[in-house]
């Protein structure tokens, strides 16, 4: 734990991955599982690990990387910290996000701007780009993210590190401050797969807290890392090598595909025809189910108040005015409006329709294949400052790992290799709760 902080104070100036951290709290934590003596079969005891500052902590600030949230000390763990500690690992500290997890390059956090350790001209992408970054550049072996669209695997994927989103259901989300509460998971970034499954091992499971979580037996990531993957079904869609995705990129991933047929898989082409909805269905859901859990945000409950205020509505008015930024303001109007009567019909529910669509067209790829392969995102780390006032040109980066939340499939970015200096990541899609054959192709892929 000393080391961690001594790596971080080394490194985190250049990086500016953390919002927060507690020495004294992670030393005691550390002190604690040395009291109770280290398990010997548990491969994390005593890890320190670094969590998404949208995932309550008690004793460290949790902002959501928004003004709203300045100096909010939670009164409770979030489930996975609690699962964290029972795994004997050692929370460090709270990073940096996009504001509320909104954004794909943590440029919209209220507090500070994360680089990316390959080239800190560039963003770590987002919205998880702290976490993705503090493993990056070795500050920490494993941090929490969260993925609501693409927010763990496309800043794994700019970063060069494994990052994964779970199945939805498999981690509970008791605690974890809501984005989109039918698209939010909790996952793990780490440098290595067997890590990363370790992780998911110790935070999964179904929780009382939270009843969208599942009762779904939590099987051992570790287990079935062999190496052999002869004999797998491999789908590689079509439309996740068209127009739209970088050269480099493609080449990358036509790479992969032939270790994967060296490895003694087969890989065919299949479509996702409704793939490409992903985006403007995604951007209705998310941000109608934002407007509602945003609500909370009034100016009374937590957080940040307006100054000389003059009525109740004045202290709603102006507290969320001066609280939130300009891309979580967006986003409400954009929900609150689909959400609308006369809209709702037009927008909000066509959205939830071809949603189903997009998780049919999963359906049928899955019914022969055991794997959907593709790259993360169709480009590697942009400069920083090059998206930030184009939102379309933002959300057409995750294009890629929407349609896998919209569907609530388990997905993982793996390095892949590197196009001029920076990293490209491979995906993997799998099966609703069959995480393991996810991770037992990116185990032989590394
Ligand atoms: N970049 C996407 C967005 O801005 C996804 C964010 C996320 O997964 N939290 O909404």
């Amino acid at each position: 734990t000393k080391a961690t902080f001594a790596e971080i104070k080394a490194r985190d100036l250049k990086i500016s991955a953390f919002l927060a951290m507690n020495e004294e709290m992670a030393i005691n934590q550390a002190k604690a599982v040395d009291a109770t003596g280290i398990d010997a079969n548990n491969v994390l005891a005593g890890i320190p690990i670094a969590v998404k500052d949208n995932i309550v902590t008690k004793d460290l600030t949790t902002t959501a990387a928004s003004k709203m949230l300045e100096n909010f000390n939670p009164i409770y763990d979030a489930t996975v910290i609690e699962k964290m500690r029972q795994a004997q690992m050692v929370t460090i500290g709270k990073t940096n996000m996009d504001e509320f997890a909104m954004g794909g390059s943590t440029e919209t956090s209220a507090f500070k701007t994360t680089k990316n350790p390959w080239d800190t001209t560039k963003v770590p992408g987002g919205s998880s780009g702290g976490s993705a970054a503090a493993v990056a550049a070795g500050e920490v072996v494993a941090a929490l993210g969260s993925d609501t669209g693409g927010s763990i695997r496309q800043p794994a994927s700019f970063n060069g590190v494994v990052g994964t989103k779970p199945t939805y259901g498999r981690v509970s989300r008791y605690g974890l401050i809501a984005f989109a509460s039918s698209l939010d998971q909790i996952g793990p970034f780490t440098r290595g797969v067997k890590d990363n499954a370790a992780v998911l091992n110790a935070i999964s499971g179904n929780d009382s807290h939270d009843s969208t979580s599942s009762a779904q037996a939590v099987p051992d990531f570790t287990a079935g890392l062999t190496g052999d993957i002869k004999g797998m079904k491999i789908a590689l869609p079509k439309e996740y090598l068209g127009e739209g995705v970088d050269a480099d990129v493609k080449e990358a991933i036509q790479k992969a595909v032939k270790t994967f047929e060296e490895l003694g898989a087969t890989v065919d082409e299949v479509s996702l025809p409704n793939s490409k909805y992903g985006v403007p269905v995604y951007y209705i859901l998310a941000s109608s189910e934002a407007s509602s859990n945003l609500q909370r945000f009034d100016g009374i409950r937590y957080g940040f108040r307006a100054q000389d205020v003059k009525s109740l509505e004045d202290v709603y008015v102006r507290s969320r005015s001066e609280g939130f930024g300009d891309e979580v303001k967006r986003r409400i109007m954009l929900g609150t409006f689909s959400l609308s009567a006369g809209t709702y019909d037009v927008f909000f529910k066509k959205a939830a329709q071809v949603r189903t669509l997009i998780c049919n067209d999963f359906r049928n790829v899955f019914n022969d294949y055991d794997l959907i392969i593709g790259p993360t995102a169709p480009n590697t780390a942009f400069n920083i400052g090059d998206k930030i006032e184009d939102p379309i040109t933002m959300y057409m980066n995750d294009i890629l790992t929407i349609p896998v939340n919209l569907a609530g499939l388990p997905g993982m970015s793996v390095p892949a290799g590197f196009s001029k200096g920076l990293p490209v990541g491979l995906q993997l899609i799998a099966k609703s709760f069959d995480e393991a054959t996810m991770y037992r192709a990116g185990y032989a892929f590394e």
